[in-house]
């Protein structure tokens, strides 16, 4: 069976017992959480929620972009969320290159890069693409700091309300437990 017929056949079998059809669109736990694209990381497990109950904004890294904020401030403005998390995650893909590295492969081709002791090297034959030198891939050096950096990001845009608590975590992908980050008041205050 491919992906597809997967995929279909899954959804076919969800419609078949489906009773979540009257719920509003506003979400009914009133928070957001901003979290990593990361295959292993299921937001809904973690965090127990079900359709209707929160908004999840997934990226790379569950980085605080300019498009994740987007999405936060529409969250909270249109759709009435007043508290939010940034929850990061250990052995994260994002700390295993740099801006330099990903640049590199995608100057060299466009083919998927292998992984090996020394980090990605590229095995395509081209031809590959500089367009990749005008992004910042907000890799990750530090897991900590990269949380600190992303909740004071968010806090810190001016259009988002002070009200609004930002927590903090990191997702340990060994146990599944969410481990807090404090964010030193100095820095969301700086
Ligand atoms: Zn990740």
């Amino acid at each position: 069976m491919s992906v597809l017929d997967e995929v279909l056949s899954a959804n076919e079998a969800y419609a078949a017992s489906f009773d979540k059809g009257g719920l509003a669109l506003p979400p009914a736990r009133g928070f957001a959480i901003l979290t990593c694209m990361d295959a292993r990381l299921d937001p809904a497990k973690y965090a127990g929620l079900s359709e209707g109950d929160a908004h999840v904004i997934r990226n790379a890294g569950g980085r605080a972009s300019d498009d994740a904020i987007r999405s936060l401030v529409i969250s909270y403005k249109l759709l009435g969320t007043s508290e939010w998390f940034v929850i990061h995650h250990t052995d994260c893909g994002m700390e295993f290159f740099t801006d330099e590295v990903i640049t590199g492969l995608l100057a060299n081709s466009l083919e998927t890069a292998a992984l090996g002791d020394d980090g990605f090297y590229d095995v395509g034959t081209g031809p590959g693409s500089d367009h990749g030198q005008h992004i910042d891939w907000l890799t990750i050096s530090d897991q900590t700091q990269a949380v600190v950096d992303d909740v004071v990001r968010i806090k810190e845009h001016p259009l988002v309300p002070p009200r609004i608590p930002v927590h903090g975590f990191l997702y340990d992908v060994r146990t599944g437990r969410l481990i807090e980050v404090p964010v030193p008041s100095d820095e969301s205050a700086a």
